[in-house]
């Protein structure tokens, strides 16, 4: 770890102790800020003490300086001993905050998750006042989510690990073919472990060299095919490496899915022929493949792209010879949902506009948050209207490239857009999504369908609202809302942002057939945000997405004409009992 995300780990903690015990407020949110600017600052640590950045006073100055000399802080050494490291843990489960924690400790000297879980399972948790109940479930259902999550990376963290380390070993061993499989390979949204493959016919040089890397923390065993070691990530990296001859087989049964792997097995031996990892086996003799494909041809099978790989009725469709046209990075003509610095995003819209260009895109929708999201900084009226001005000026000196007009527009408690009619109709298109939920499924289904009817929905901004291993969905009805984006053409976003992409792609999967269009949205708050786009794409592809499906594969005049025609479909559609609902 870097020292300066060392340093903000430890800001982080000297806040929630602080937390635990109940200590001032604006003490705790500076630690919490500090340890945010940390992780977001650019250059080494030394460089906070030349030029401090906003919110760095005196005493996190002087803390920094104390760091960077001692490798320690004071404060931190004090405090931690009244604070058992196994609290933090509690700390994370969703619906408790420290007041409670600490009423917790005091009370049942609760000093660990699983203090805690014996507790709730001996109802003495419900006893305790202002608990009873219905908060002991709660804390229960919190403690099965947490040991659910825990063990599990985002995609993006684990790629992003799993990437450097092959582009290491691919420099160390210039003539062997380094691949990432399993899990990455097929573009899950959070994976328990990464896997590498090497195909090689002598493995002990690069099992060595992997071991020995600096970046290696454990080496959990070490073997001729393979060697499972754990990053200083934290990840668990298997690399194996496989034979030249069963390099086909071997990259195949080490992508697919556990059901995907049993499914090919039991087709080849109602074949007569046995599968596994070193070949396809017909008496005893495996035929040499040279790729996948030819493994699959043999089987009878077309091509399956590894994404789909899970046995969710892919096998079926490439055995009847379907051929997979899967939505590619290179279709992608425009980018969608971004926010500039006119809400809470880092940068000017032209920064983002010409980060897109660079990128070889033709056009961006700038969708900032609407009024309703004040902690995101969302524009009134007044100035919702000078961004469009900003726009159509920027827009004056492009020759081959477009802005539009679009805005991520609350849906609020009742169900309304957070804008009136009249502004929503100056936008190119409106992205509508929900920031705060009830807790009632019936209601919470009752006031998305009544936003999804509106015909300024252009497109449903990260539905379900998830966060990967931090937040479970909104509570809804989702088959029945899917239902109603189908009716009124309403577009469905997959939120590319790494933490995330949602809609889910199992979801998109079920009904990727029905007829519905979906959109591909960043949520990018700075240009490095913008390259989500790609995390968007495996997920449209894991869910077997083409690219006339997605909008963003359209040239500028395209989406708008489409966005045009849907408002009108939709406007028609609700118009006869549009007068009886009277939603404004
Ligand atoms: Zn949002
Ligand atoms: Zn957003």
């Amino acid at each position: 770890m870097e020292s300066k995300d060392q340093l903000a780990t430890l800001f982080e903690e000297i806040a929630e102790i602080h937390e635990f015990l109940g200590e001032n407020v604006f003490k705790i949110r500076a630690f919490r800020n500090a340890a945010r600017t940390l992780e977001n600052f650019q250059g080494p640590l030394s460089m906070i003490l030349e030029n401090p950045p906003q919110g760095f006073g005196k005493g996190l100055l002087a803390k920094t300086e104390e760091f960077l000399r001692t490798g320690k802080v004071e404060e931190f050494e004090t405090l931690s001993p009244n604070f058992p490291s196994s609290l933090r843990e509690v700390f994370k489960i969703p619906g408790l905050g420290s007041k409670k924690i600490r009423i917790l400790h005091d009370v049942l000297k609760v000093s660990s998750v699983a203090d805690l879980e014996k507790a709730c399972l001996e109802n003495k948790v419900a006893e305790i006042k202002g608990f009873g109940d219905k908060s002991q479930r709660m804390i229960l259902a919190g403690i099965e989510q947490i040991k659910q999550y825990s063990g599990r990376f985002l995609f993006s963290t684990a790629s992003k690990v799993a990437e450097e380390v092959l582009s290491k070993l691919s420099k160390k061993f210039p003539g062997i073919s380094f691949s990432l499989a399993g899990s990455l390979r097929r573009k899950m949204e959070t994976v328990k472990d990464a896997d590498i493959l090497a195909i090689s016919d002598s493995s002990t040089e690069i099992m060595e060299t992997f071991a020995k890397f600096s970046e290696t923390s454990k080496v959990l065993s070490q073997g001729e095919s393979k060697t499972s070691i754990i990053h200083n990530s934290g990840i668990q990296i298997d690399l194996r490496v496989i034979p030249t001859t069963a390099c086909a087989t071997g990259t195949l049964h080490f992508t697919g899915s556990k059901e995907f792997n049993t499914k090919l097995r039991s087709l080849a031996k109602n074949q007569g022929k046995r599968l596994n990892e070193y070949g396809l086996w017909k008496e005893e003799k495996s035929s040499v493949f040279s790729n996948e494909d030819e493994v699959l041809r043999e089987l009878g099978l077309s091509f399956i792209p590894p994404e789909l790989r899970e046995d969710l009725g892919e096998v079926e469709e490439a055995l009847k010879g379907k051929t997979f046209q899967l939505v590619e990075e290179k279709d992608l003509k425009g980018l969608l949902h971004m926010h500039s610095n006119w809400s809470d995003g880092e940068e000017s819209i032209l920064s983002m506009a010409n980060a897109a260009m660079k990128q070889g895109f033709e056009w961006i929708g700038i969708t900032d948050h609407s009024e309703f999201s004040r902690i995101a900084n969302g524009m009134e009226p007044e100035r919702a209207r000078n961004q469009h001005k900003e726009i159509e000026e920027l827009n004056k000196n492009f020759r081959n490239f477009r802005i539009f007009k679009g805005v991520e527009c609350d849906i609020l408690p009742n169900g309304n857009l957070d804008y009136p009619p009249e502004l929503l109709s100056k936008y190119d298109f409106v992205i509508i999504s929900a920031h705060s939920k009830t807790s009632d499924t019936e209601k919470m289904t009752e006031r998305l369908q009544c936003a999804l009817e509106n015909p300024f929905s252009d497109i449903w901004g990260h539905p379900t609202n998830r966060l990967l291993l931090e937040r479970e969905p909104y509570p809804m009805d989702i088959d029945k809302l899917l239902d109603v984006c189908l009716k009124k053409k309403t577009i469905l976003e997959i939120n590319a942002h790494p933490k995330r992409l949602d809609l889910d792609w199992r979801m998109i999967r079920k009904i990727a057939n029905l007829g519905h269009l979906f959109s591909i949205g960043c949520d990018a708050h700075d240009t490095d945000e913008l390259s989500a786009y790609k995390f968007g794409i495996g997920i449209a592809r894991k869910g077997g997405l083409t690219k006339e499906q997605i909008i963003n594969c359209l040239s500028a005049d395209e989406f708008l004409a489409k966005i045009k025609a849907r408002k009108q479909f939709s406007a028609k559609e609700i118009g006869l009992h549009q007068n009886e609902t009277k939603k404004h």
